[in-house]
């Protein structure tokens, strides 16, 4: 059977001599992978169309629900390239590609997530920011949300006191009281800034594309991507490896 849909290219694999398998990101099937016959060979009817973070409209084939359709056909409707060749959107947008490859299982469709994404890339692809440290840290603040993974920083997450304290292994801020047990334990807390809680609710709140009117002062940025990086440590039980590249 011949589907059509489109997707993402979140990763490629190579398979064999001159095969790839690609994993999308679909609008209405979600995390998808499909075989691509000799798309490395010259002249391959995909052209650059399999590149990492290319929109494209494609056709697969195989048994409905098929661990591994066929790629037939893919035609481009936005290369992104921009962000390929920028060091520092292509460091951000493999990061954010692999938080979705890790947190999501495939074939679970989310419309949301997948207009989603799209729109980070639009946004990512127009700013004329440099450098763009806010705007990467606000697409993964975003991509939490949608997917039902962001931290609570508003207030302790069992009594809603105000608290600074976050806490990795509960996924919220805590008070000294509700915490008790935990601090009791040993359990590793963050403490955090006042800034950095308002930085992160505008984050949660502002539409992508017009998150460069937030201005956060460095140190609020670098707070909350180690609070980030902590809290997706600890929702993998490991480090991404995205973590480990330099930050241009
Ligand atoms: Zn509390």
């Amino acid at each position: 059977m011949l589907t059509r849909t489109e997707g993402v290219v979140l990763k490629t694999q190579k398979y064999g001599e001159a095969d790839l398998i690609a994993t999308y990101l679909t609008s209405d099937r979600g995390i998808i992978r499909a075989f691509a016959k000799s798309p490395r060979k010259t002249k391959s009817r995909f052209g650059s169309s399999l590149e990492p973070l290319t929109h494209a409209r494609i056709s697969l084939w195989g048994k409905e629900q098929a661990a591994l359709p066929k790629l037939t056909q893919s035609d481009i409707i936005s290369s992104f390239h921009r962000i390929r060749e920028d060091l520092q959107d292509f460091v951000g947008m493999s990061k954010l590609t692999e938080m979705l490859l890790c947190l999501i299982p495939e074939g679970i469709p989310n419309k949301r997530l997948f207009s989603f994404f799209i729109n980070v890339l639009r946004a990512v692809t127009a700013s004329e920011e440099k450098p763009k440290d806010a705007l990467h840290i606000i697409t993964q603040v975003r991509l939490l949300a949608v997917i039902g993974y962001a931290p609570r920083l508003k207030g302790c997450g069992r009594c809603g006191e105000r608290s600074l304290d976050f806490y990795p292994d509960a996924g919220t801020t805590l008070c000294g009281k509700c915490a008790g047990a935990q601090a009791g334990e040993g359990k590793p807390f963050m403490r955090i800034h006042d800034n950095t809680i308002r930085f992160y609710a505008h984050s949660i709140e502002w539409p992508v594309h017009i998150s460069n009117r937030l201005k956060p002062r460095p140190e609020v940025l670098t707070e909350l991507s180690a609070l980030i990086d902590r809290h997706i440590t600890f929702l993998l039980s490991r480090k991404l490896l995205s973590s480990g590249f330099p930050t241009p």
